[in-house]
Formats: C-alpha cells, sequence, structure tokens
C-alpha cells in the first residue's frame, strides 16, 4: 500500500507515492524558479506557484508510481506466473487508482501560510473524494525522516539519536525516540538564536554576488578556494550561568525528559559570521568587482542554473582566488559551528545515532567533517541521498506511515499552522 504525500510549505511544489518498508515509486518535486531574481522567497509568488503546479505535480507523481507497480507485477508475473494474487482483473494493468491509496498526508507547518494553504486544501479534496484518511505532518519531522526511511532500520532500537535539522528556514537539533505505540517524540535542545544554516549560505552568496539559493554555490565554488581557519572565529553562545556548557553526560532517561536550561542547550548563531564576512567584503575594497560579477552571471544566464559541470566551469572564470578563499573559509566557519553543537549535544544527551537533514545537509563539506567527527566518536551518523535533502513529497509521505499504524488521523478542518513547532 502507498501514501501519497504532498508538500507545499516553502518554494517546492512536491508530491510523492511511498511504501512503509520506505521504498519510493515517484517523487516529483517542481522547485520555483521565479524568486531567483528576488534573492529570496516572494511569499505572494509563491503561493500562485503551488497553485499552478500542485494538480499537474500530482498527476505525474500518479502516473510514475502506476507504472513502476505495473513493471513490478510484470516482472513478478514473469517469475511466478502461477500466482493467484498476480492474475487479477484488468483494471490491475492500469497502475494505481486514488482509492488505492492508504492515505494522503500534507505538510500542515511550519512554512508560509498562502503556501501551506494550497497543499492543505488540495490534500484534502483528494482524500475526501478517494475515501481515504488524512494525515498531518510537521515538516520538520518530514526532514528527519528523510534520513530515516533510507536507513534500513541501521537506527532500530537506538534511542535517542539526535536529529540535526539543518535548512533554509530552520536550525534545530533534537532529541528523537520512539514510543510504545511507535509514535516518534522529539524534545529541542538546541535551535538558531538568530539565522537559520541555509539563510547564512543564502545572505553571503547573495553578498559574494551569487544567485539565489546560494548554498549550492558556496559548496561549488569552496572547493577551489583554500580556507582559512584564522578569519573568521565560530560564535560562541553565552550560557547563563557558566559561561560554557557543562561537558556533563545525562545518562538517565528522567533528566532526558527535562526541559534543557540555559547551561545544557546546545544553540547555535550565524548571523556574527554573516557580518564579519561583509566586514571583510568592505575592509578588502571588494564591492565592485562583486557587483560586476554579479551582472556578469545573470548576462551569461549562469543564475538559472545549478553549478555544475560546464555552467560551474564557465562562472568558475569570472571569480578570482581572493574571492573563492573567502567563500571557502565562510563555508569552513558554518560548518565548524554546527559540527561543535550537533556533537556537543550528541556526547552530553549520550545520543546513540545522529540523522543530518534538510537543504544544507546537501553540503559536501558538512558531510565530509560530520562523518569524520562521526567515526572518531564511534557514532552512527546518516544523511539523506541529495534528492531528499531539499523540500521534497517523500518524507511527509514516510513521516505519516507511523501516524497511519497508530491511527493518528486528521480532521477534515484542518488548517495550516506556519509557526508549528516539533516536540
Ligand atoms: P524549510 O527551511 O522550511 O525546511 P527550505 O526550502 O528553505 O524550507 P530546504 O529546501 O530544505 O529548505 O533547503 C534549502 C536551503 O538549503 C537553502 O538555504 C539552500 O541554500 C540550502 N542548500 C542547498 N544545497 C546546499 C549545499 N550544497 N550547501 C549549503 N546549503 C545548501
Ligand atoms: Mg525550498
Ligand atoms: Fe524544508
Amino acid at each position: 500500500r502507498l501514501i501519497l504525500g504532498i508538500e507545499s510549505s516553502c518554494d517546492e511544489t512536491s508530491a510523492a507515492l511511498v511504501r512503509q518498508d520506505g521504498t519510493v515509486l515517484a517523487n516529483v518535486v517542481a522547485s520555483q524558479l521565479v524568486h531567483a531574481s528576488y534573492g529570496g522567497v516572494v511569499p505572494e509568488l509563491a503561493s500562485r506557484e503551488h497553485l499552478r503546479a500542485i494538480v499537474p505535480v500530482t498527476r505525474e507523481a500518479m502516473h510514475l508510481a502506476g507504472e513502476a507497480v505495473l513493471a513490478e507485477k510484470q516482472v513478478l508475473r514473469r517469475v511466478a506466473p502461477q500466482d493467484d494474487n498476480l492474475q487479477g482483473q484488468d483494471g490491475d494493468l492500469q497502475g494505481l487508482k486514488y482509492s488505492d491509496l492508504a492515505a494522503v498526508a500534507v505538510t500542515e507547518g511550519p512554512g508560509l501560510a498562502g503556501a501551506l494553504l494550497v497543499g492543505i486544501t488540495f490534500a484534502k479534496s483528494v482524500a475526501f473524494a478517494a475515501g481515504v484518511p488524512l494525515i498531518a505532518v510537521n515538516h520538520l519531522e518530514g526532514h528527519i525522516h528523510a534520513v530515516l526511511m533510507e536507513s534500513a532500520g541501521a537506527f532500530e532500537g537506538k534511542a535517542p539519536l539526535l536529529a540535526v535539522v539543518v535548512s533554509g528556514g530552520h536550525t534545530h537539533l533534537y532529541l528523537a525516540s520512539k514510543d510504545v505505540q511507535g509514535l516518534w517524540r522529539y524534545r529541542n535542545v538546541g535551535r538558531t538564536v538568530d539565522d537559520a544554516a541555509g539563510e547564512a549560505f543564502d545572505k553571503v552568496a547573495k553578498l559574494l554576488g551569487l544567485p539565489y539559493p546560494g548554498g549550492p554555490w558556496i559548496d561549488a565554488l569552496a572547493r577551489h578556494g583554500v580556507a582559512d581557519r584564522e578569519l573568521f572565529a565560530v560564535a560562541q553562545i553565552k550560557q547563563k550561568a557558566t559561561g560554557h556548557v557543562a561537558p556533563k553526560l545525562v545518562k538517565d532517561a528522567a533528566a532526558r525528559e527535562q526541559e534543557p536550561d540555559d547551561a545544557t542547550r546546545f544553540d547555535l548563531s550565524f548571523s556574527g559570521l554573516k557580518t564579519a564576512v561583509r566586514r571583510y567584503v568592505e575592509l578588502h575594497g571588494m564591492q565592485p568587482a562583486i557587483a560586476a560579477r554579479f551582472e556578469a552571471l545573470k548576462a551569461a544566464g549562469l543564475d538559472k542554473t545549478k553549478p555544475r559541470g560546464e555552467a560551474l566551469a564557465a562562472a568558475l572564470g569570472h571569480f578570482d582566488a581572493a574571492t573563492l578563499n573567502l567563500i571557502a573559509s565562510f563555508q569552513d566557519a558554518a560548518v565548524r559551528n554546527i559540527v561543535r553543537a550537533a556533537f556537543g549535544a550528541a556526547e552530553h544527551f549520550g545520543a546513540h545515532g545522529m540523522l543530518i537533514s534538510g537543504g544544507v545537509a546537501a553540503n559536501s563539506a558538512l558531510r565530509a567533517a560530520m562523518s569524520a567527527r562521526a567515526e572518531k566518536q564511534r557514532i552512527a551518523i546518516a544523511f539523506p541521498s541529495i534528492a531528499l535533502s531539499t523540500d521534497n513529497a517523500a518524507m511527509i509521505a514516510a513521516a505519516a506511515w507511523p501516524k497511519f499504524v497508530a491511527g493518528r488521523f486528521a480532521e477534515d478542518t484542518l488548517e495550516p499552522t506556519p509557526q508549528l513547532r516539533l516536540g
């Protein structure tokens, strides 16, 4: 059986079909390109684009999943032609019908109100028409399930886990474990006190004359620069009492349940780093070159492409060594910032595994640094595949499965919750 997932919280319209074991039969993502020239997501434009895309994206996902189901059946018929279960009616050969679905799952928040409303209204209609239950999913829980769905049970029975969500709008550390019903429970043990990690990448990218979203650009260009560790200090969040996080292990479960006080939070900050990059640019009189580069990239149409292959090679021609080194140094500092908070929390709470998700989890330097540190500290670590790192509906459907099993369905009065929290 399949859950149809719908995601529309920000600037990706997505529909996906996912089995209980995490198999993805289709995951169609339409990324909105209209925002590129604005340097950020424009809410009104996002809603309009979702309205335009949601029906074709869902049809495409249903079609692809239907083809996948059919292909599977044909293989099985060849292997086991005697199997009565595979004979069926001719209707079987039409792939997937809405009434075949186990449920429809949709992101209820956090996100842009108008954008969420499009997905929720659509999901309600499909669930009602198909006569199947509706399931509401927290977008952040979706990001965490992007890792769990691909881990093939590697984290089964390991609790607590530390889930690190680093995306364009969020930077959170959660302790996660399953309750007796098999439902996941989360406790926030750290968050950014200012900009989100992806926001920092995007803002610094904009400052350096790179297109939006800037994260992938910084990732690609940083490989051609040399990071200077001394350039940017990693922000130290002031803790109330001691001035630092007490490195005491919390081993008993009761202590873990407590709301963390200031001394046991692992908060992050990115705004100082962003300001430091801006100061560096000003101090070295780099602005005219940056403005010229932005115009050149736009004129060459490179702002509408992903920084890969020939497009990346063409873009690189516009960068000098000083800028590339600056990009590499920023990324290095941002990565150290995340690594320090994540491993500080994992050690403090005795986490048995670490899951890193959200758009910034696609960053190659972050992956390398986190993996190296995890190996050294002998902690199991996992990232989603690149396709499941950024917003998608497969992770929403995957997060809905435990709720489906536990019978946690949404009311048909479900509304967007733009500021929805997790845990
Ligand atoms: P939300 O924050 O609500 O989850 P979002 O759309 O902002 O939504 P994602 O789609 O998960 O979040 O992630 C997008 C963010 O990830 C952007 O800020 C983008 O710059 C960043 N990003 C994507 N790829 C990379 C990368 N390779 N390196 C660094 N940042 C990246
Ligand atoms: Mg997005
Ligand atoms: Fe997201």
